[in-house]
């Protein structure tokens, strides 16, 4: 979610002289990419970095982005930020047909840009509302509105069922904006209620 901590980030910096990487990129997606390094490296990286294991594979979730929300910024409406880090503690460990990002934004100004993500999910006053589906990528598509007005436990409850109707239907390696091409929305919606 683009946090870090002045410890962290000393860290990262010690660990990209120990290994000579030229160059940190802050991504779009709101993370630290080491460019340069030697790929023969990276388990070694990692561990420095304080890492047990190394990052699964792309099918899953790819990241969660979370904009500063009620806390930090004067438009938010919901804590996003809280919300980000619960998503992240309960679905991270998802195994999904394929890539999967999460952005969350604090008010309806969507900075996180809920409509382009696989699932997106923004605040408004009555509480957060729902959208899966969405993809910015070469063949955008504007993700569908699945649920509104729901508070912390609900939307997380509606995300973990989204995305469990996506493992289920979707052909390998699908995203989830080519599954809801095909599918109807009522459908889906029918079986991700209750
Ligand atoms: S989405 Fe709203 S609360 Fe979040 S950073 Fe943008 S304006 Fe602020």
């Amino acid at each position: 979610m683009g946090l870090v901590s002045p410890e962290i980030l000393e860290n990262i910096a010690k660990v990209a002289l120990k290994y000579n990487i030229p160059l940190l990129k802050i991504t779009s997606a709101q993370r630290l990419s080491l460019v340069g390094h030697n790929p023969d490296d990276i388990p070694a990286i990692w561990h420095d970095l304080g890492h047990d294991h190394l990052p699964h594979g792309p099918a899953g979730i790819h990241y969660i982005q979370a904009c500063p929300g009620l806390k930090y910024c004067r438009y938010g409406r919901q804590d996003s930020l809280h919300l980000g880090e619960r998503l992240e503690e309960e679905l991270m460990d998802l195994k999904l047909p394929a890539k999967t990002k999460i952005g969350v934004s604090g008010c309806s100004m969507n900075c996180c840009e809920g409509f382009v993500r696989d699932l997106g999910i923004f605040a408004k006053k009555k509480g957060w509302t729902l959208v899966f589906g969405g993809n910015g990528g070469g063949r955008p598509r504007i993700g569908d509105i699945i649920g509104k007005d729901l508070d912390d436990n609900q939307v997380i409850a509606l995300a973990r069922k989204c995305l469990e109707q996506y493992r289920k239907l979707a052909r390998p390696k699908e995203r989830s904006a080519r599954l809801m091409e095909r599918t109807k929305l009522e459908d889906f919606k029918r079986a991700v209620a209750g």
